[in-house]
């Protein structure tokens, strides 16, 4: 196929990459953005496999029938508040492939006896050390999410300069293969010095951070990618390379900025951590808490002209979406005004609550984000937290030694009545226990989120 028409073709899938990282930017035109991207990849891999002899089609389609088997196994099986450990594990696999490429790639050159070229043992360097960092960072971060290892950060003395010295060690053994590309000793140098630093700058960030992580890490797995286009000298494995690096930074950084973290902090792995304390759950909550029952808040919601649902990942557990959404419906007919307050990490992922909500077709308008919402609380005569605990958690506001500290939350507890429904007081994924359960105004509603919900619905019919 000749190469003009080629690129041309690249051109166009960077096109449609563009025109969906756009689309996805709003929930309205996310769905068509969505589309765009597949058809932009679907194009591009045509090209290159037409393009390029590079293995049989036989074992591509071999390769094809495996994967995709895999993918839709998991798939099925991942539940959707699993999805931040499966996406750690697909950015894993990103950071391994381009591992493996480059390091194939370097093999080749032995094996047909080719001189590589300055362009190609530096890229081969770079794809093996970002994607092994990727790599092994993925699995940690797995591993945290998926509850194998404490989700609290592990600190140890000399931890920054270990990194710093592993950091070094990668870089030199790169230039150490620019300079003896003939041995593929080096590359693997590289490779397993990277490794332990993917591992030792993801071992000490707490679990509460873990979105944060999981986004840097996909915007790794891009850069990873844009490396081992370089190495095989492919433009579109560039460029979309390229733009999955910038949007994941763009996302991590917006992600900080939702926690209140900084991205040195996160991209050094802690440094510069403040120690964290935990109070214990009996000082807080010790003769305060003040359980109800679905008749008492339905006695509340009739005469409530403003009530706000504050959803969190309890929500996605219980899958209580529609019942949240029947109750609102029902609400709003009766001519109370009913909005929904969205953190941005509330879940397990961010985007999660808006779509959950969506699939039970709440209005997009309903939904309002932080700075919105925050001064209306104030004015809201029943709050009702569902399943959420972290991101209504006043001591991220109080309490500047807490692992929450700074994260700007929801300030739910400023509502006339709030109203949490939980099955118990357990902490949610920061560990801590949260003074809006023992607060003044804050009523207790103890079940799964769902049958909470059902049982408010089915006590309002009752006081109709
Ligand atoms: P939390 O994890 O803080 O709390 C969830 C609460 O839901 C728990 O306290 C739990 O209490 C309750 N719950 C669990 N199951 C049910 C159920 N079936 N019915 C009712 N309640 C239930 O959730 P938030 O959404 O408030 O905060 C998200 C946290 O997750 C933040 O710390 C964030 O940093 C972190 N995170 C966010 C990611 C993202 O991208 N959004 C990714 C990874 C982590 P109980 O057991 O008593 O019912």
């Amino acid at each position: 196929m000749p190469l003009s028409i080629v690129n041309l073709t690249y051109l166009l899938a960077a096109v449609l990459f563009i025109l969906c990282l756009k689309g996805l930017s709003h929930p309205r035109t996310a769905v068509r953005g969505n589309l765009l991207g597949a058809a932009g990849m679907l194009i591009a891999v045509a090209v290159t496999l037409l393009d390029r002899q590079i293995i049989s089609f036989e074992l591509i389609l071999l390769g094809l029938a495996v994967g995709s088997a895999l993918g839709a196994l998991l798939a099925v099986k991942i539940q959707m508040t699993a999805m931040p450990q499966m996406v750690a594990l697909l950015n894993g696999f990103g950071g391994a492939a381009s591992v493996l490429v480059a390091g194939a790639a370097l093999i080749e050159t032995h094996i047909t006896g080719a001189e590589p070229t300055r362009q190609l043992t530096i890229s081969i360097a770079a794809s093996g050390l970002i994607g092994a960092v990727t790599f092994f960072g993925s699995l940690i971060a797995f591993a945290k999410l998926q509850e194998l290892v404490s989700g609290n950060p592990i600190l140890f003395p000399g931890q920054h300069v270990l990194n710093a010295v592993l950091v070094l060690a990668a870089i030199g053994s790169g230039v150490w293969l620019a300079m003896e590309p003939q041995t593929a000793t080096p590359y693997w140098v590289v490779v397993a010095v990277s490794s332990v630093l993917g591992v030792t700058t993801t071992i000490p960030i707490g679990g509460a951070d873990m979105p944060v992580v999981i986004s840097l890490l996909n915007s790794y797995s891009g850069l990873a990618a844009a490396a081992t286009g370089f190495v095989l000298n492919n433009n579109m494995l560039v460029i979309a390379g390229a733009l999955v690096g910038a949007s994941g930074i763009i996302l991590t950084q917006i992600m900080c900025k939702a926690m209140n973290r900084s991205l040195t902090n996160v991209l050094f792995g802690g440094v510069g951590a403040a120690p964290v304390t935990k109070s214990s759950a009996d000082a807080v909550y010790a003769g305060k808490v003040k359980a109800t029952s679905a008749e008492e808040v339905a006695m509340l919601l009739e005469t409530a002209r403003r009530v706000v649902f504050v959803p969190g990942y309890g929500m996605a557990v219980s899958q209580a979406q529609h019942a949240v959404r029947a109750l609102a419906t029902m609400l709003e007919s009766r001519g109370t005004a009913v909005e929904y307050a969205i953190h941005p990490v509330a879940g397990r992922m961010p985007g999660h609550m808006n779509v959950l909500l969506a699939e039970a077709d709440v209005p997009y308008e309903a939904l309002k984000d932080m700075d919105t919402i925050n001064p209306l609380f104030p004015q809201t005569d029943v709050a009702i937290v569902i399943g959420a605990n972290d991101v209504v958690n006043p001591l991220a506001r109080t309490d500047p030694k807490s692992p929450i500290a700074g994260m700007p939350i929801l300030d739910a507890d400023k509502a006339h009545t709030v109203v949490v429904i939980k099955r118990s007081l357990s902490p949610g994924f920061a560990g801590i226990p949260n003074p809006l359960f023992a607060a003044g105004n804050t009523l207790m509603l103890f079940a799964d989120g769902k049958k909470a919900v059902n049982d408010l619905i089915q006590a309002l019919k009752g006081a109709a």
